[in-house]
């Protein structure tokens, strides 16, 4: 067997010796310029699609770096030399075997970068939405925490679909947030619901045609019930403190007894709202069953039955409803 190209005798590869081999063989091919757009407000990438890189430079360089058929065993080293707003002078070393012969080479690269905007900021600073995401509580406005939750879900979910919010609204007490996905939307209202065992519904609203397919968009509105964690209430007779409001319902603390119940959403919605004004009063003694405390608004002595397994301080907490005084857990 012999080369032919030279007439070489000895070890071929695709007919040619090594020798000839080696010359007549492309390791990569490499533009000496790579283009490539970044968005100025996320950094996300352009190549054939936006995404997010985490490396612009690899990433450019990766996607136009071909190499031979047969390269096996491939390895690049990517060493940045001289780097402004826009331009990246890179050197890229590539090893790799062909045909059991190691082949190395090293290439100069420009990385020319180019500001724009991408198709997910460019709809969302355009303020596009897909969905509402309207969020309420029955007979009260919503607090700063629960606001802030509801922000903070809706902003873990629309990473997670990568897609984003594009507006907040302050609405009746309550919060819209316009969402540019309406999977995302639908799963921020389910989200925020089992969170707070808050009730959703959703109604879709068509808003035109687009290439002969009807377009929606779709209201989720999600009512937060009445009480939240914290809130005191009476109902049946008892005064509770809610503890956890949970997706299957809410648990309560029976101030008579100190003992925790569950109760539907619906049985809770009904309770009367008690003050949740709970004040600090000065224990005087304290036997088995029984603690005396002064009372703070007009210090008189009263006599408080004792929850099973509750230990007095020199204060406990306690909270009044009608004529009774309850001790707070
Ligand atoms: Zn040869
Ligand atoms: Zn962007």
């Amino acid at each position: 067997m012999f080369c032919v190209e030279c007439g070489r005798e000895g070890k071929l590869y695709n007919n040619l010796c090594e020798s000839c081999f080696r010359k007549k063989t492309v390791l990569v091919n490499l533009p000496e310029i790579i283009n490539v757009s970044k968005c100025l407000h996320c950094n996300s990438l352009f190549i054939k699609k936006w995404f997010k890189s985490k490396d612009i430079i690899r990433d450019a360089i990766s996607s136009a770096i071909k190499y031979h058929d047969d390269a096996e065993d491939y390895h690049v080293e990517i060493k940045l030399l001289s780097r402004d707003e826009g331009n990246a002078d890179v050197s890229v070393k590539v090893s790799a075997v062909i045909l059991g012969l190691s082949f190395r080479g090293e290439y100069k690269v420009k990385v020319k970068i180019k500001n724009a905007v991408c198709s997910k900021c460019s709809k969302k600073f355009g303020k596009y939405y897909e969905a509402i995401v309207q969020v309420r509580a029955a007979d009260r406005g919503l607090n700063d925490t629960e606001i802030k939750t509801v922000i903070h879900i809706a902003e873990k979910i629309v990473e997670a679909y990568d897609t984003f919010v594009s507006d907040y609204e302050k609405m009746h007490n309550g919060l819209d947030l316009y969402i540019g996905s309406m999977n995302a939307g639908r799963m921020i209202a389910k989200s925020i619901a089992d969170k707070y065992c808050a009730k959703h519904s959703e109604s879709p609203k068509l808003v035109g045609r687009k290439k002969g397919e009807d377009v929606y968009r779709v209201t989720f509105a999600v009512r937060l019930p009445k009480y939240k964690t914290g809130d005191f209430v009476y109902i049946n007779g008892k005064v509770l403190m809610i503890k956890k409001i949970l997706k299957s319902g809410i648990i309560a603390v029976d101030l008579e007894n100190h003992v925790i119940t569950s109760f539907k959403r619906d049985e809770i919605e009904n309770a009367k709202p008690v003050s949740n004004a709970v004040k600090n009063a000065v224990v005087v003694s304290e036997s088995k069953d029984e603690v005396q405390i002064l009372d703070p608004e007009n210090y008189k002595t009263i006599t408080l039955k004792k929850p099973k397994d509750f230990k007095a301080k020199e204060t406990v907490k306690i909270i009044k409803y009608r004529d009774n005084v309850f001790l707070v857990p």
